[in-house]
């Protein structure tokens, strides 16, 4: 299990130190496992700067269950990329987990398989969940867009108002524990914010009426752009752990 750990770790970039006195494979090896630790912002619940103007989310009936939900994505012409798209990117994981995963947009992989995060970075993704024991399966992954922008450019504000409801209804059937948005757009979008990311990592923010705690990262895409960053990466990533653990009481997925 440690080893495989370890692979997830390496698969990030992670150098991992093995102290002499402790097997390889040991806990004090993962908590150990990016050295030397870099400075991490302290938890803070401060409010970041709002984002001024924000498009605001048009309203929408709830729709009560996630069959329901997934038709009405599936079924949404409510902006200009359902002419582009190959088909609609709702969400995929376990409709009980206590992790919710959000990231920006459909590319153009998740677009031909309607499934997020599927491409490289989602295999990226997939390796930092599991540097903190959470099997991709374990968690609910989805997108603030459920269609691909063409040429993958960023999402326009208008596009995110129509949108956005969807989420925020996936947000409200799932219930989850902890949400870890990856990317500044997702972030900027979710916290209303402008705030450049390295402002809103290492905080715990809260999204929504239900005031569920929220964690940012980076995109994985940009870390395989930036591999440079998969340590500040990794120490987000342990954050978001030792969060979900405090609001838990210190259970995992
Ligand atoms: N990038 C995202 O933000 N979401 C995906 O589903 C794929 C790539």
């Amino acid at each position: 299990m440690a080893t495989m750990r370890n692979a997830y770790l390496d698969a990030l970039g992670i150098d991992r130190w093995v102290p002499r006195s402790a097997p390889a494979d040991s806990p004090a090896e993962i908590a150990a496992a990016a050295t030397p630790a870099p400075a991490v912002v302290p938890e803070l619940r401060s409010p970041v700067a709002p984002r001024s103007p924000a498009p605001p989310a048009e309203p929408l009936a709830p729709a009560g269950d996630w069959p329901t939900l997934r038709e009405r994505v599936a079924a949404c012409v409510a902006c200009d990329l359902c002419k582009t798209r190959t088909q609609t990117v709702f969400g995929v994981g376990n409709t009980q987990a206590q992790w919710l995963v959000i990231g920006e947009a459909p590319g153009a992989e998740e677009d031909r398989q309607g499934e997020p995060f599927v491409g490289r970075a989602g295999q990226l993704l997939n390796a930092m969940l599991m540097a903190i024991g959470l099997p991709r399966e374990t968690v609910f992954i989805a997108n603030i867009l459920k269609c691909r922008p063409p040429g993958n450019r960023d999402p326009r504000p208008e596009e995110v108002s129509r949108c956005l409801p969807f989420l925020t209804q996936q947000v409200a059937l799932l219930k989850p524990k902890i949400i870890l948005v990856v990317g500044r757009i997702a972030a900027q979008t979710l916290l209303a914010t402008d705030a450049p990311l390295a402002r809103l990592r290492g905080k715990l923010h809260t999204f929504g009426d239900a005031e569920t705690p929220l964690v940012v990262t980076y995109h994985p895409a940009y870390l395989l752009r930036t591999p440079a960053d998969k340590r500040k990466a990794w120490e987000d990533l342990k954050f978001a752990r030792g969060a979900f653990a405090r609001v838990t009481g210190g259970g995992n997925a």
